[in-house]
Order: structure tokens, then C-alpha cells, then sequence
């Protein structure tokens, strides 16, 4: 069944929206199948963001990464990497439609809230990287 990497970030930790996020992938019919809260490294993250490495906002977006804890999830369902992106919205939040994560939260691209992987591909790689010892 296909899987996704969806990563709640450190500000939408910080602002409590763990619970809020995690429910809307549940009521969307979506099966978590992994859960931890991590900080990583910045050579994680930049390990996780490497196909933005010649990006202006590289820098900062690592450092946003690293600056605190992040809840690494992996949800399973029938197309669950298209429908998590939708749930999510759009990368700027200033065009994110409102009844997305991102339109509902968020003001600024360069404090989005989460991730979600944006391929089946995509999705497979992060699901290494971040949970190398595997899900149940
Ligand atoms: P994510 O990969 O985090 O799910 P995305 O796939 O919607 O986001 P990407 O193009 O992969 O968008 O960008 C990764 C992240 O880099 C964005 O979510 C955002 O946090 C940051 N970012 C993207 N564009 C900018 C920008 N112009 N300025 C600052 N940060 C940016
Ligand atoms: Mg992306």
C-alpha cells in the first residue's frame, strides 16, 4: 500500500498543532503507521532537503529544520502522497487555499508547518532516511 513522509515542523510544534494535523490525516481515512519526535542534525536535515542544496533559502531552511523538536510520520493509504499534499496545500502559505494545513496556519513559506513527500519515490527515500530501523 502506498505510504508518505509527512514531517510536522519544529513551529508547528511549537505553536500545539501536533493533535490538530494528526487528526485531519485520521478523519481523512488515512493509516499512521509510524510516529517519533526528533531534533535532528543540520547534516540530517540537509540530507533530507539535499535536492534543494542550490536553493537561495538552503541555509535557512536547515536552519528552520534544526531548530527543534519535528514529529516524523508515515501514513499509508490509496494515494496518500497526491491527498497528503492536497491536505497540506500549497508551499507558500500566501496562496495555500483556506481547509489546508498550510491555509489554515500559516502565513509565511519560510515557516510552513510540514512537510509531505512529494512523489511515491520521494516517499520511499524519506521513509529510509528517517526510519531507518523500519515501521511495524
Ligand atoms: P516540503 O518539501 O517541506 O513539503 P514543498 O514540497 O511544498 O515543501 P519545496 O519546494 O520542497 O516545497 O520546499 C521545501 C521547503 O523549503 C518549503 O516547505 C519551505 O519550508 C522552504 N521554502 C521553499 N521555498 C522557499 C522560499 N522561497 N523561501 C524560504 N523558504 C522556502
Ligand atoms: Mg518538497
Amino acid at each position: 500500500m502506498e505510504q508518505s513522509f509527512i514531517m510536522i515542523k519544529p513551529d508547528g510544534v511549537q505553536r500545539g498543532l501536533i493533535g490538530e494535523i494528526i487528526s485531519r490525516f485520521e478523519k481523512k481515512g488515512f493509516y499512521l503507521k509510524g510516529l517519533k519526535m526528533v531534533t535532528v542534525e543540520k547534516s540530517f536535515a540537509e540530507k533530507h532537503y539535499e535536492d534543494l542544496s542550490a536553493k537561495p533559502f538552503f541555509a535557512g531552511l536547515v536552519d528552520y529544520i534544526v531548530s527543534g523538536p519535528v514529529v516524523a510520520m508515515v501514513w499509508e493509504g490509496k494515494g496518500v502522497v497526491l491527498t497528503g499534499r492536497k491536505i497540506i496545500g500549497a508551499t507558500n502559505p500566501a496562496e495555500s487555499a483556506p481547509g489546508t494545513i498550510r491555509g489554515d496556519y500559516a502565513i509565511v513559506v519560510g515557516r510552513n508547518v510540514i512537510h509531505g513527500s512529494d512523489s511515491v519515490e520521494s516517499a520511499r527515500k524519506e521513509i529510509a532516511l528517517w526510519f531507518p530501523e523500519g515501521i511495524s
